[in-house]
């Protein structure tokens, strides 16, 4: 084991809070409320993922209607209004450009406070690290 519970704490059942007897490293009173605690936070990292998934979607679908649009920047604000989720990426890297550049799936785009711009799509077998649109960066 790579770490001790000291014999101070856990004294209590970490699901209902009854006392615990038997051995020192006891969690739970009993299987059911083991159950229950381990269930709850599945449910509750399922929640998270879930909640994260979608808004990555959602940040794709945008952008994806963007570039069949023909549209390769927006404001920012814009964005945001149409439910884009700035902090909800798949990747982040800096640009030689020193740009802040993000990932959504297949989809980059460079963004500041003001804006997203260079959006496009990656093709496929181009999800190599060298930087393919150097350069033209406005
Ligand atoms: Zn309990």
């Amino acid at each position: 084991m790579a770490y001790k519970i000291s014999e101070d704490e856990h004294k209590s059942c970490l699901e209902c809070g009854g006392s615990l007897y038997g051995r020192p490293d006891k969690k739970f009173c009993s299987n059911g409320c083991k159950n229950r605690f381990h269930n709850r936070r599945y449910n509750d990292e399922r929640k998270i993922i879930e909640r994260t998934l979608n808004a990555l979607y959602r940040n794709h679908e945008y952008l994806n209607c963007l570039l069949k649009a023909g549209i390769q920047s927006i404001d920012i604000d814009v964005a945001k209004m149409s439910g884009f989720r700035p902090e909800s990426i798949t990747g982040y890297r800096k640009t030689r450009s020193r740009h802040s550049e993000c990932s959504c799936f297949d989809i980059r785009y460079c963004i500041t406070e003001q804006k997203i711009f260079r959006i496009r799509k990656m093709e496929i077998g181009s999800y190599s690290e060298t930087d393919s649109g150097s350069g033209s960066a406005r």
